[in-house]
């Protein structure tokens, strides 16, 4: 149930594979923030990480083409923006007298 999808040995792939490919077309900037990316370090705010394009909550594939690089602030603002979007559990406040358990 709470399989950590990014850990998977085919997603390890892809981002080697989107990193090498950005890499290899001399990416050096965040296409969102325009940010310099550091390829060397990980965990930095400006480090390069593979992102989805279309991601996977709304169907989007673990393949080469719906993958980007961003730095590593963006990545996190935009899964902060798709965590915010999903919805959140209802809560019952005014339907209590009404339940046939009470
Ligand atoms: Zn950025």
């Amino acid at each position: 149930m709470a399989t950590n999808r990014t850990a998977t040995a085919k997603w390890k792939n892809l981002v080697k594979e989107a990193r090498a490919l950005a890499l290899e077309q001399g990416q050096t900037r965040c296409p969102r923030c325009r940010t310099g990316l550091d390829w060397e370090y990980s965990l930095r705010p400006n480090s390069a990480e593979v992102d989805h394009v279309i991601p996977h909550s709304q169907g989007g594939a673990d393949t080469l083409a719906n993958t980007r690089i961003l730095c590593r602030k963006c990545n996190q603002e935009l899964g902060g923006m798709l965590n915010r979007r999903k919805p959140r559990p209802v809560v019952e406040t005014v339907t209590l007298e009404a339940s046939p358990i009470w």
